[in-house]
């Protein structure tokens, strides 16, 4: 499926910008999308909301697009919610005799469906990546006594429909949860396969505090070399770090090849959902094809590449365009962060009619 390019370029617009800096980040935010962000927040702040259903593949930048686009529109009345957090809050829930008493309570009184409640919590406890998936009438409860805790907000739904049977209940879910006449709508991510294998191939974890960054895209501020290994090395740079190297978690060498099969699912998932009628769809690209760049796109939006020098004594950093083959083998460019969430935040303003 090929989804559209969106042009972020304004013509005469010639400033720059440092997207990785907050500052600079609301300026750019101000320049390219003012106006829409504007209406957005009237909209909210007259007690509208929405619900968004995120469909992207596994890595493809959900959390951050839509965590970008509350920091920039309205962090109070906007929320993003993640399937997988949930279950992990609920791992917690029941690892913890008092709380898993009431938990089954819960189940016991609202539950409907195929499974005992023991049942249940038996598949919630031996859970794991390769399990199979919880049964949908159960996620649809916990999501929605989730909701129940949170006051009325506009929502990114992370994680779901995680599968084919599960878009049909989408359909009538924000009658559900009680969200009325307020729009859902489908926001489906596009990221091509080689940035996600290079997004995990090259990510570096800080052993003592988690800091997740990575060698050829997000390098910490202090970049080391190992001569015996004759590699680069990135250090932890968080002041209230003690640790000094991160490293790679076991498994990331693989890249995508062990998530191939989910990956497919996510893309006829992405497919079957692009082609439904009567909810509105966004559409959001990671990637611009090079030889299009030019035309779409400003320099400062794209995604860079470092890559590190050793003399003898010091470590040179330096930057290039990153150019990755999208799914369809086309030399691209990788969009940072913030145009992804500019054609968001445009998108939505016209399919909520604002
Ligand atoms: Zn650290």
């Amino acid at each position: 499926m090929q989804f559209p390019i969106f042009k972020t370029k304004i013509k005469g617009l010639t400033q720059d910008f440092d997207l990785n800096n907050p500052q600079e980040r609301k300026k750019y935010f101000e320049l390219k999308a003012g106006k829409e962000i504007k209406k957005l927040r009237d909209y909210l702040k007259k007690g509208h909301t929405f619900i968004i259903y995120l469909l992207g593949k596994k890595n493809s930048g959900k959390g951050t697009y839509s965590k970008m686009f509350a920091e920039i529109v309205d962090p109070q009345k906007i929320e993003h919610f993640s399937i997988g957090d949930m279950i992990r809050e609920i791992d917690k829930e029941i690892a913890d005799k008092k709380r898993k008493r009431e938990f089954v309570e819960f189940l016991d009184k609202n539950y409907r469906g195929q499974h005992s409640i023991k049942e249940l919590i038996s598949l919630l406890e031996k859970r794991s990546t390769t399990a199979p998936l919880l049964p949908t009438e159960l996620i649809l409860l916990l999501v929605k006594r989730e909701i129940s805790k949170r006051k009325r907000k506009a929502l990114f739904i992370d994680g779901f429909p995680r599968d084919l049977d599960q878009i049909n209940f989408t359909l009538f879910f924000r009658d559900l949860i009680g969200y009325r006449d307020d729009p859902d709508i489908f926001v489906l991510i596009d990221v091509p396969e080689a940035v996600i294998d290079e997004r995990i191939k090259y990510r570096r974890i800080c052993p003592c505090c988690q800091t997740s960054r990575n060698l050829k895209l997000l390098p910490t501020s202090d970049v080391g070399y190992d001569p015996k290994k004759k590699e680069f090395y990135l250090n932890c740079d968080n002041p209230n770090c003690s640790c000094h190297r991160l490293i790679p978690k076991e498994g990331d060498e693989k890249g995508i090849g062990p998530i191939k099969e989910r990956l497919l699912k996510d893309e006829k998932l992405i497919t079957q959902a692009a082609s439904l009628y009567g909810i509105p769809k966004v559409f959001l690209r990671n990637s611009v094809p090079r030889a299009l760049a030019q035309e779409y796109v400003d320099d400062y939006e794209i995604t860079p590449e470092y890559y590190y020098e050793w003399d003898g004594k010091k470590v040179t950093v330096k930057e290039r365009h990153w150019v990755v083959p999208d799914d369809a083998k086309t030399p691209s460019y990788s969009l940072l962060p913030p145009p992804v969430v500019v054609s968001l935040i445009k998108q939505l303003t016209e399919v909520l009619h604002l």
